[in-house]
Formats: structure tokens, sequence, C-alpha cells
């Protein structure tokens, strides 16, 4: 069915709806939600009642789905892709997103999508030119190393669950531009990566909620054996440090919880640290930074030759992933006591 009133007025109550749920915030954003059909981006079967619901709709079981319209609209709020800019989209799937960032970008042919699956990036290429965005750059192929032909990008958007970044897709990257990836650390639920260049690396924070994407397949991605083995080590870390915070009578809030994972997750990692005082080391560490919320924790992407081994460190194939906590930045110690709702 093409775009209709019938559609039109379903979009504009999804659209409503994320509003009010405060997932769509900026009018560009809005604007181009409104003028994407979703409808003609679903496979077969779906009816356009289905389409324009708030749900995650498959597309190959655990490998590809068409994302969930809260996600897809934070992703995109997130993003701030302004009109003329030049975007990178890693996971093209359905093509839904590429359409919108096109909307925003205001011209199809600024943007670039690649998909791993030539299945899926084919019928991409057929809904993306059914609802009118025939112009858009769609490619085949592994998008963990990026795609030169367009580089260099103001946005690179990752649609699938990152471990890791390579040298060339950062190097593909304009000095002012901004990526935003689905980011997943073993043993963690996934946040979203917003990082900008600098020097040879980059800078940035977390931000938002927990987010589920698939996993990103291809080079740049984590050994999954060792991968489970670490995810236990961080879990294990992680229930006890929660048990510390319990017995000292804090309740942290989600935000805060998180900043404490991360934190934890990094400390798993240090060899220096047995693993037996790895959650009183990852608790003091946290309060000693001020329990800090989410967005409090800064990231510093360093290739990995450049990143000393002191400090909270996530270190990966080409990057090591820096945590940059508040107080520590500042010297650290002391202070005003830390915000916090204390239990009973
Ligand atoms: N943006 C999509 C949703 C992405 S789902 C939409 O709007 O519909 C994630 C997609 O990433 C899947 O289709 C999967 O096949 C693809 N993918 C996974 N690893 C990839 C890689 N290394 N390079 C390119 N695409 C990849």
């Amino acid at each position: 069915m093409p775009d209709s009133p019938v559609a039109a007025g379903l979009r504009a109550r999804l659209a409503d709806q994320l509003k009010r749920a405060g997932y769509l915030r900026s009018p560009a954003v809005e604007e181009a939600f409104l003028a994407v059909p979703r409808h003609l981006f679903v496979p077969a079967g779906f009816t356009p009642e289905e389409a324009y619901r708030d749900e995650v709709i498959p597309l190959i079981p655990g490998l590809a789905t068409l994302s969930q319209p809260s996600i897809v609209v934070l992703m995109l709020e997130e993003a701030e892709v302004r009109r003329g800019m030049k975007v990178l989209e890693i996971g093209t799937a359905s093509g839904y997103n590429a359409a919108l960032l096109a909307e925003l970008a205001g011209d199809p042919s600024l943007v670039y999508t690649i998909e791993i699956d030539p299945r899926l990036a084919a019928q991409a290429r057929r809904n993306l030119e059914a609802a009118g965005y025939g112009e858009v750059n769609v490619r085949t192929g592994d998008g963990t190393r990026g795609w030169p032909d367009g580089a260099p990008y103001d946005r690179v958007v990752v649609t699938a669950e990152a471990t890791d970044l390579s040298r060339e897709l950062l190097g593909q990257l304009d000095p002012d531009g901004l990526l935003l990836t689905p980011f997943a650390i073993p043993g963690l639920p996934a946040l979203l990566l917003r990082l900008r260049p600098k020097g040879a690396g980059a800078v940035g924070t977390f931000v938002g909620i927990p987010v589920a994407f698939v996993p990103l397949q291809g080079e740049y991605t984590g050994d999954s054996r060792r991968w489970e083995a670490k995810s236990r080590r961080v879990q294990r870390v992680i229930a006890e440090v929660e048990d510390e915070a319990w017995s000292e009578g804090v309740a942290l809030s989600l935000d805060r919880r998180l900043a404490l994972y991360l934190v934890a997750a990094a400390v798993a990692e240090k060899e220096a640290v047995p693993p037996d005082e790895q959650p009183r080391e990852a608790w003091r560490r946290y309060i000693e930074a001020g329990e800090p919320e989410l967005a409090d924790v800064g990231v510093l992407a360093l290739p990995l030759a450049e990143c000393p081994n002191s400090g909270l460190v996530l270190r990966r194939r080409d990057y090591a992933f820096r945590l940059d906590l508040p107080r520590e930045r500042n010297g650290g110690g002391g202070g005003e006591s830390p915000r916090r709702e204390v239990v009973r």
C-alpha cells in the first residue's frame, strides 16, 4: 500500500505517543518521522496498523530487526543530524532509519548505509526506492571499517551493538563530527555511546537509557568465548558491589547504578586487582568519584599504544576506552558529600 491518509493518521498518532513519552523532542525529528512511511519498510504480511506500533519487528531472528520507533527516535535526537550533513549508517536492515536520516540531511544522496546481509541490502534498496529515497547510497558489506568513498562524514550512526571501534571507522569521521553507537560491554546492558574526534582518538559520554540492539557482526566484534567468561566475571563483581552498596545503606538510582556498573566492568579488567578485591575496589572508586550519574562519566577512546595502564580502562583491539570520573579528573578526594538516598 502506498502512503495514504490512513497511514499518515496512524503515523501522527504514534508521533504523539512518542512525544508524550519524551522520546520525540525536536521539530526536525518529528517532521522526519511524520514524513517517512514506515509501513513501506516492514516485511510482507505486516499491516499498516502493526507498522505504527512502538514495537520491534524481527527481520532475521537474532540478527536483524526493524528497531522500535522509540529507540530509533531517541537515537536520531542524540545524533543531531542537520541539513546538508553527510551521514554514514552501519546496519541498514529495512532502510527505514536511512530514510529518516535522508529527511534530516535534506538530501538522500548525502546518506551512505552499509548492510552485511546481501538479501537485506537488496530489500532495503527496494524499500527506499518505493518510499522515494532511491538516491540513498546502499552497499553490502562489513561496515565495521566504514565506507571510505563518502568520507569524511559529519555523522556516523551504528544501529547494531558494537563492542569496539576500528581506526578506519573513526578516521572517516569529520574532525567536527559525531559518532553514535550502542556500545556493549560484557556483563552490562548496552549503552548509547556518543563520541567526537579528539587527537588520534575520541571523547564523549554514554547517553540515555540501556538499549537493546542486535549485535554487530563482522571483523570488529568480540571473541564470544572470551566474551562470556568476561561477562560472568563482570556480573559477579556487579552482584557483590550491589551488596556492598546495600550494606552501606545506599540505594542508587538506575542512572547512578549504570555508572557504577561501568566502573565495575573496568575494575574487573584490571589484572593488578585480585578478583576478590574487585567489588570493594569498584565501590571505593565510585564513591571517591562522588557517586556520578551516567552522564558524568566521560569516555576517552585512545589508540591502544597511547593509553597508560593506570586508571579505569576497557582495552579493545584498536582503542582503549578510558573512563574519566569527575573527582579523579580534578585530582580526586574530599569535597561535599554526594547526593544519595539512604535506605530505611
Ligand atoms: N537501521 C535498521 C535496523 C538495524 S538492525 C532499520 O532501520 O531497520 C541491525 C542490522 O545491522 C542488521 O540488519 C544486521 O544485518 C546489520 N549488521 C550487523 N553487523 C553489520 C556489519 N558489520 N556491517 C553492516 N551491517 C551489519
